[in-house]
């Protein structure tokens, strides 16, 4: 069959001629990253690691030659809401792509996560996101989608504001607040169209990515995993830093060094009986609370209430997170939690559950289920407020929420805006490479606030 057209977006630029971008060598290729002169001493006093860096940039910029392909496929390194948004808008315009993604023992879904524990009866926990608003139309146009086929529902449980004590103060937002109906994960599931257009790899953690005679070559270890046209960085944290920092991307790994992550404890809990939380008289017991002035607590979400208004008399999954403050101050290698840590942590959370609710110490009952986790790279402090990252030379882009905000909303749009720009890339057969640089040289600004709950229409 042939490939399907890539298909120009409705404000797409015209199409250009068949050109080569930049060569700077003969090979036809992408120029692979070639090592300059060195300048200036180093330890020398004043040689901050800021004008390194900035120095191997000039070093080091891949730039790919060949025109692009009639069917090209993009390698999207990491299956969150960005990732799959962009492989769906990808398949959208007609360009093929591969997901790759970490995850072990579900489909993908990065951040939009849901725990699912069989013990007698099923405990369910929405372990990240916990719920989203949608501020702009275009996601608000896929949000109605959603809607419309069952996916999600607006949320109408009481949620508001706890204060160290147990006084608490209804939010009544203007915005709804949605919910997977299933929890977040199935959802994510569904964010992939059913079509051939998409692959998904998983568990593959891709290691290295290498330009080779006009593509990208990646590598999980030393595994190849395939050659693409385009590469799209779908993730963030010292992975990506890792990841980019000898692909001869500069500008990315610029870009990408000066996000600055918070890092946020879980812990899921489940409780045979009811927690004793207030209850405002017409609306009850509340289902989700943004905890202040509680050190080790900033969130407490009942899921069973959430996502299973009608059910009784089963146990209550609550999904609580501490604050950014704690999870700096109690920071451990994520994927090697020592087992002291993780007892402290659910120590101190449960303890923030008694303060917060007002209760004496000792007095909660004993949870039937605990869970410890912690999301080191949890919420982005800063952002370069653009809707995605383009680097048109190494044919590479990032996309991920740190773009523009801390939302699964700002990680959709970023994930469509970078795959309609690199369709339209492609529409302009790599001609111009200069009208689709973007995002490359913005500074980061601080996103305000970055503990949870901080999300549009809240
Ligand atoms: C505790 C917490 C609570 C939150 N609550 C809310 C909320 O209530 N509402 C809301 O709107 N937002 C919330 N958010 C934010 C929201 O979850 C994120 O903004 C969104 O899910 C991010 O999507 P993403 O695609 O940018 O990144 P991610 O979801 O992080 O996806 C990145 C994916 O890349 C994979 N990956 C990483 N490295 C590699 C590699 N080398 N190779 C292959 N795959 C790789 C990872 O495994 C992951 O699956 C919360 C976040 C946290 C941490």
């Amino acid at each position: 069959m042939p490939p399907p057209p890539i298909a120009a977006a409705a404000t797409a630029l015209p199409v250009a001629h068949l050109a080569r971008v930049v060569a700077a060598s003969g090979s036809g290729g992408a120029t692979p990253p070639r090592a300059a002169p060195r300048r200036g001493r180093r330890g020398k006093p004043g040689f901050s690691r800021r004008s390194a860096i900035k120095k191997s940039f000039h070093q080091e910029q891949v730039v790919f030659s060949t025109p692009v392909p009639a069917d090209p496929t993009v390698a999207v390194i990491g299956g969150g809401a960005s990732g799959l948004s962009c492989a769906s808008a990808l398949a959208a315009r007609g360009v093929r792509s591969v997901v790759f993604d970490t995850v072990r023992d579900a489909r993908p879904g990065g951040r939009m996560a849901t725990r699912f524990v069989d013990g007698g009866e099923q405990l369910v926990f929405d372990h990240a996101a916990q719920f989203f608003t949608a501020s702009d139309e275009r996601f608000q146009r896929l949000v109605d989608e959603w809607l419309d086929s069952g996916l999600v529902r607006e949320w109408s449980g009481l949620v508001g504001e706890l204060e160290a004590g147990g006084r608490f103060r209804p939010i009544h937002s203007l915005t709804p607040r949605y919910i997977g109906v299933n929890g977040m994960r199935p959802l994510a599931d569904a964010m992939l169209p059913e079509t051939d257009m998409i692959k998904v790899l998983r568990p593959c953690w891709i290691s290295k990515l290498e330009p080779f005679n006009g593509l990208w070559r990646l590598f999980e270890n030393e595994k190849p995993r395939g050659e693409y046209d385009a590469i799209v960085i779908a993730h963030n944290g010292k992975c990506a830093n890792r990841l980019l920092s000898t692909s001869g991307l500069p500008l990315l790994t610029k870009q990408m060094k000066r996000l600055e992550l918070s890092s946020v404890w879980a812990l899921l809990a489940a409780f045979e009986d009811p927690l004793p939380v207030p209850r405002i008289d017409s609306h009850g017991a509340f289902e989700g609370a943004f905890v202040r002035d509680v050190d080790s607590l900033s969130w407490m979400g009942n899921n069973t209430r959430k996502l299973f208004p009608m059910q009784t008399g089963t146990p209550e999954c609550w999904t609580l997170f501490s604050t950014a403050a704690y999870g700096k101050r109690n920071k451990v290698p994520q994927e090697n939690i020592p087992k002291v840590t993780a007892e402290k942590v659910k120590e101190d959370m449960l303890g923030g559950v008694e303060h917060a609710l007002g209760l004496s110490k000792g007095s909660l009952q004993q949870p039937i289920y605990t869970r410890v986790q912690l999301w080191g790279a949890a919420l982005p402090m800063n952002t370069p407020g653009v809707s995605c990252i383009f680097d048109p030379l190494g044919r590479a882009g990032i996309c991920g929420d740190w773009l523009t905000g801390s939302s699964i909303e700002a990680a959709v749009l970023s994930g469509m805006s970078l795959a309609n720009h690199i369709a339209d890339y492609f529409v302009s057969n790599g001609d111009r490479p200069e009208e689709f640089a973007i995002g490359l040289h913005e500074d980061l600004n601080a996103v305000e606030g970055h503990d949870i709950g901080q999300f549009p229409g809240d």
